[in-house]
């Protein structure tokens, strides 16, 4: 177990490990990497209003209020009979929390036109999030920490860390988050990590949230939000209304989501080697004898890039939602970590280390 050995969350899974097998998980030779130029997509005048005419949305914007409800039931769904339960119902407390302040945020302003004009112009994100950090986060944060706190239900190792973080000015709290933005939070400061990206989703939906889907720019690579310029957590098969049927990445930070073709590869764009790979013989998926292929979560992997992300699927389970499915399929992480394949990047309310794809 070289990947994932460290973390509270984690230890009784590596003692279930043994009892679990993984379709297709045979090392594979790795190839030569092809890399192709990346092509710049810049936006004319007329595109824009172009774009209404496409039969499905290129990018939902969140509804935070609603997203974080379904959410922490959805986490409270995937904690009954996994081994990561009592992890699965602290972040569903989490984001119970999260909903409780995205139903009071206030509007924010409006995106200035010259930003607008000029992420659209370079495709770059458009508000990238370590450029932005605002008191809305720090507010949140604040707030985040003092309900945990008063929490009965909070793992006492926290209390030390939900301490540090109310101790923390603005500058330490700012740090903090850009390193956790940019996934290098420092050992010492990685229990807190949920708690400083769970703020920031509160944060960040909420600018989200009332942009125009028009002014958001094509962002290079495509594999970035083009709202925050963060990674997605984990991608999403969507069912029902014009999004049904296509598969979008969902970003960690501001909970964007963005349409990207199946067949490329969400981390380099790749169409020559995703393929899919899941875990055969727990829970459900044992008791009704169903294969890999049939089940909600997958690792969608690469052969060019030699990473892996996850898609859930909401054909196999209409309820599935990408931030929950993905922490609560950290069975399959385990697997992985015994594959070429590293985590394209991490889930934000999962406090553990381990090594990322560069
Ligand atoms: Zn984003
Ligand atoms: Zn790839």
């Amino acid at each position: 177990m070289p990947a994932h050995r460290s973390g509270w969350a984690c230890r009784s899974l590596v003692q279930r490990f043994d009892r679990l097998s993984v379709n297709g998980l045979a090392r594979r030779p790795r190839p030569h990497h092809h890399s192709e130029p990346p092509v710049q997509r810049i936006l004319q005048p007329g595109e824009i209003e172009a774009l209404d005419k496409v039969s499905f949305p290129r990018v939902r914007l969140p509804q935070p209020a609603t997203l974080f409800q379904e959410r922490a039931a959805r986490l409270r769904q995937l904690a009954e009979g996994n081994p990561i339960a009592d992890y699965l119902r602290f972040a569903a407390r989490l984001v119970d929390a999260q909903q409780r302040l995205a139903a009071q945020a206030c509007a924010p302003d409006a995106v200035p036109a010259d930003i607008v004009e000029r992420a659209n112009a370079n495709g770059m994100p458009l508000l990238p999030a370590s450029d932005a950090l605002t008191p809305a986060w720090r507010d949140a944060l604040r707030a985040l920490v003092a309900d945990a706190r008063a929490d009965t239900a909070t793992p006492a190792p926290l209390q030390p860390v939900l301490d540090r973080l109310a101790a923390s000015d603005d500058d330490a709290l700012d740090a903090l988050a850009r390193q956790a933005l940019a996934d290098n939070i420092g050992r010492e400061d990685i229990a807190a990590a949920p708690f400083v990206m769970a703020a920031l989703q509160v944060a960040f939906s909420a600018r989200a949230a009332v942009l125009d889907e028009r002014i958001v720019p094509y962002a290079e690579p495509a594999t970035i939000c083009p709202v925050c310029g963060s990674a997605p957590v984990a991608s999403v098969l969507r069912i029902g209304g014009e999004a049904g049927g296509h598969r979008y990445l969902h970003c960690g930070v501001c909970e964007t989501e963005w349409h990207m073709v199946r067949v490329k590869c969400s981390h380099c764009e790749s169409t020559k080697g995703v393929r899919y790979q899941g875990v055969e013989g727990e829970g459900a998926d044992a008791r009704s004898g169903a294969k890999a292929k049939d089940q909600v979560v997958l690792a969608e992997t690469c052969s060019e890039c030699h990473t892996y992300r996850k898609i859930a699927n909401q054909e196999k389970d209409p309820y599935a939602e990408p931030l929950a499915d993905d922490l609560a399929s950290l069975t399959l992480d385990l697997l992985m970590g015994e594959t070429e394949f590293s985590r394209a990047s991490s889930n934000p309310l999962l406090a553990i280390e381990r090594p990322l794809a560069v």
